[in-house]
């Protein structure tokens, strides 16, 4: 799935059309009045987090991938697109598999850039009260929370609980302040990290964790499972990323005498 940065790299490559008029729009989408588009100048190019957001004087069009979408810029593949928009020098953008929103056109009173990891209005301080608003969510989830770390994928999830050597199974209010700051703070790090390397074609040889059989750390194998509410893949070091849990007070753990059994760790929350 396409994640923020690839959003914004989209953007990029795109912006070129702003300030273009639409000569012809088609495509298989259900949404979109099509004949409504044609005519249209393009006000602006956007992204929140995995949207791409198309700005015209009466309308926006929301486009998310999804998890099979792609583009093309005056190409195009051997499928139909769900949008083509055609510019009147025969230029013409095109969407494949995914989905395709009409919104209204005021944006800005419809997002809050504030939470888009790529944004340069980025709060990091909002993100952490509202991470501290859920003390109960597993890290894993929080990771891929669009409301927290919008644009935030799998792949940030699992890279950057292991840069932080965080487990995917602790909760959120289990960690120390400063553990959840340096979660958020290392979120917007890896964005641009990813951002960078996407750009140079070397996203994939920098995974440290997201798909690998080995810790890079601790060179034993990392476990794979689908965790969290989310039941994404995680990838993780059960050496290296500590498990925190919540001392729940209603389930004290009395403390083991010596010679008796080694007492188990609290079972985290079932997925
Ligand atoms: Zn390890």
């Amino acid at each position: 799935m396409p994640e923020g940065p690839s959003i914004v790299i989209l953007r990029d490559e795109t912006a070129r059309f702003a300030g273009r008029t639409i000569a012809q729009a088609e495509g298989n989408s259900k949404t979109v009045d099509f004949s409504a588009l044609a005519g249209q100048p393009v006000v602006a190019l956007r992204s929140w987090g995995k949207h791409f957001l198309i700005q015209l004087p009466t309308l926006a069009l929301r486009i998310h991938l999804l998890m099979f979408g792609s583009y093309r810029i005056n190409e195009r593949k051997d499928a139909e697109p769900r949008l083509r928009l055609r510019f009147d020098d025969g230029d013409e953008l095109n969407f494949y598999t995914c989905s395709v929103k009409p919104l209204p056109p005021d944006l800005d009173a419809q997002y809050d850039w504030r939470v888009d990891l790529m944004s340069d209005q980025w709060d990091p301080k909002l993100a952490l009260k509202k991470l501290r608003a859920k003390p109960d969510m597993l890290v894993c989830d929080a990771t891929l929370d669009q409301e927290i770390f919008s644009g935030a994928g799998n792949i940030f999830k699992n890279e950057v609980l292991f840069r932080i050597r965080v487990h995917p199974l602790s909760t959120v209010g289990a960690l120390s302040a400063a553990k959840q700051r340096e979660l958020v703070e290392q979120m917007r790090v890896y964005a641009f990290d990813f951002l960078r390397w996407k750009k140079a074609y070397v996203l994939k040889p920098h995974w440290l964790a997201h798909t690998k059989r080995i810790c890079p750390r601790c060179e034993i194998p990392f476990l794979k499972a689908h965790l969290g509410k989310t039941h994404r893949r995680s990838f993780y070091c059960e050496r290296c990323q500590k498990l925190y849990t919540s001392g729940a007070a209603t389930t004290p753990i009395t403390p083991a005498r010596s010679g008796s059994k080694p007492r188990s760790r609290k079972t985290p929350p079932a997925s």
